[in-house]
């Protein structure tokens, strides 16, 4: 439990990714360690915090989530501004949410600061029988377009605490 006069720095993260990828599920696996089973998807912007210690400084990670826009590709500029850090996710088991992180990468680019770090994150990895994404193309394209990559359950939390500690060591390396 931190002091939050304590806090060194705020790290705004944005995640970004298609409709129903589970975006608020990683998120809330993150901030709360929780998954829910029966959550709605609710209209607007929101952001959940969780504050970790990296290295004797106290880093607040603030991590925005869409909620309902990524479906009418609304969402605007303001929630990109100021992020150090993008959590970009797609489902392992629907080919289209990956075929889609081109243009989730474009959005970033054209909208977020270019030093932004970004981490692709193929997540429902627990469904392995469903499997439609390799994980070698994920791994390609990653390199190709100098991402940082895992695949994670938020179900079972697989991945999800070290996915979100690489982004935010990478921003705290960058500051
Ligand atoms: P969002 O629209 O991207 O925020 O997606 P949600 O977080 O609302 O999740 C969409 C659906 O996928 C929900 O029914 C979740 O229960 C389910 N889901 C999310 N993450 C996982 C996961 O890691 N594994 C499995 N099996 N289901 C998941
Ligand atoms: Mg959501």
């Amino acid at each position: 439990h931190h002091n939050e006069d304590k806090i060194d720095y705020v790290f705004k993260v944005v995640v970004i990714g298609d409709s129903a990828v589970g975006k608020t599920q990683v998120l809330s696996r993150f901030a709360k360690n929780e998954f829910c089973f029966d959550s709605k998807s609710t209209i607007g912007v929101e952001f959940q915090t969780r504050t970790v210690s990296m290295q004797s400084k106290v880093v607040k990670a603030q991590i925005w989530d869409t909620a309902g826009q990524e479906r009418y590709r609304a969402v605007t500029s303001a929630y990109y501004r100021g992020a150090l850090g993008a959590m970009l996710v797609y489902d392992i088991t629907k080919r289209q949410t990956f075929d889609h992180v081109a243009r989730w990468v474009e959005e970033l680019r054209a909208h977020a600061d270019s030093s932004i770090v970004i981490m692709l994150i193929g997540n429902k990895a627990d469904l392995v029988d469903s499997r439609a994404v390799p994980t070698e193309d994920a791994v390609e394209f990653a390199e190709r377009q100098g991402l940082f990559f895992s695949e994670t359950s938020a179900l079972s939390g697989h991945n999800v605490e070290s996915a979100f500690f690489k982004l935010l060591q990478e921003i705290f390396d960058m500051v």
